[in-house]
Parts: structure tokens; sequence; C-alpha cells
């Protein structure tokens, strides 16, 4: 299959010059949400992985689909506000300004093997700032996957340490 043809494109949203690619194109499409959920599948075939972390929003479509399959706990990451018990807080910089996420401190266990998806990897920074915040709490990040990988903002660069899967490339 090909999942770009699944994957809407427009221009100018959020603003100016960004090119957005819409996943609920592909989510509305039973064979194209399945080949996804496989292939996310297959990237982490033969990990041992405890949790599966979902950043908000989109990020907790597949990542639940995710953890279900692998038979791990599913922790969402969400912006400021939103959890309720004790938590976590990584604060990172955007193009203008900067932004913040949270984890629930309880929700990682020092030594979990964590595997965190995403639906898409720009410049990187939303999860390099994730990938912080789970190794203070004492987990092992095992993986990193996305859907899309937008590959000419070079988001692998900060995550050279790490296994980062995507199932389709932009240049
Ligand atoms: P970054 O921290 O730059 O890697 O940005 C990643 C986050 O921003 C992800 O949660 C994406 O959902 C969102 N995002 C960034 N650029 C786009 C884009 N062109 N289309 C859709 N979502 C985007």
């Amino acid at each position: 299959m090909n999942l770009k043809e699944h994957i809407r494109n427009v221009k100018d949203f959020p603003k100016q010059g960004i090119m957005f690619r819409d996943i609920t194109t592909l989510l509305k499409n039973p064979e194209a949400m399945k080949y996804t959920s496989e292939k996310l599948l297959d990237f982490a075939k033969g990990l041992n992985v405890d949790k599966v972390v979902g950043i908000e929003s989109r990020g907790f479509i597949f990542g639940s689909i995710l953890s279900e399959k692998l038979n791990a706990g599913f922790i969402p990451v969400r912006k400021p506000g939103k959890l309720p018990a004790e938590k976590e807080q990584a604060t990172y910089q955007l193009e203008y300004g900067t932004d913040t996420l949270e984890i629930h401190k309880d929700a990682i266990v020092p030594g979990d093997n964590v595997l965190i998806h995403d639906d898409l990897l720009a410049t990187g920074g939303t999860m390099e700032a994730v990938c912080k915040m789970i190794e203070k709490l004492g987990g092992n990040v095992v993986q990193i996957s996305f859907i899309i990988e937008l590959s000419f903002l070079k988001g692998r660069d900060k995550l050279k340490n790490y296994d980062v899967r995507s199932i389709v490339e932009y240049d």
C-alpha cells in the first residue's frame, strides 16, 4: 500500500508556509488503519516493551493500538494542565517561543522498557523532550516510531541515540 495516498496535504495550515500532513483521511480508511498498525507493530517485533507512550493527541491513536498488541501499558503525554496527579514536566524550544508537555510521575517505573509513538517527526524537539522526561523517571527508550517523517527537517539528528522508525518520508 502507498500510505501517502491516504495522507491529506493541507497547504498553509496552521500557518503560512507549512504543509500540514493530515492523517484523518488515513484514519477513516480501514485498510490504511490496518496497514499502519501492522507496520508499527512490525517495527517493534522482538522488542520487550513494558509501556507505550503516546504524545497528545495524534500519538494516542496508534499508541494505544500498539500497546494492546504488544501487551504493554499505555501512557499519555499531555499538554499542560490536563493530567491530575503528580507530574514531570519538559519545556522545549519551538521556532517561536516554547512548548511544554507533562507525564504522570508514577507512569514509568525505573527499568521500564518504553516505546514512544507520535504521528509525525518534524524538527524532533517534541520527541527529544519526551525522551528526557522518560529517562528522568528511569525508563529505557527502546524504540521511537512515527507514521510520517519530514526528513528535510533532520529531526533524526536530535534522536541519534535511539532506534527511530517511520513508515513514510517527505523530502
Ligand atoms: P517537532 O517537535 O518539530 O518534531 O514537531 C512534531 C509535532 O508537531 C508532532 O506532534 C506533529 O503532530 C506536529 N507537526 C509538526 N509539523 C507538522 C506537519 N507538517 N503536519 C502535521 N503535523 C505536524
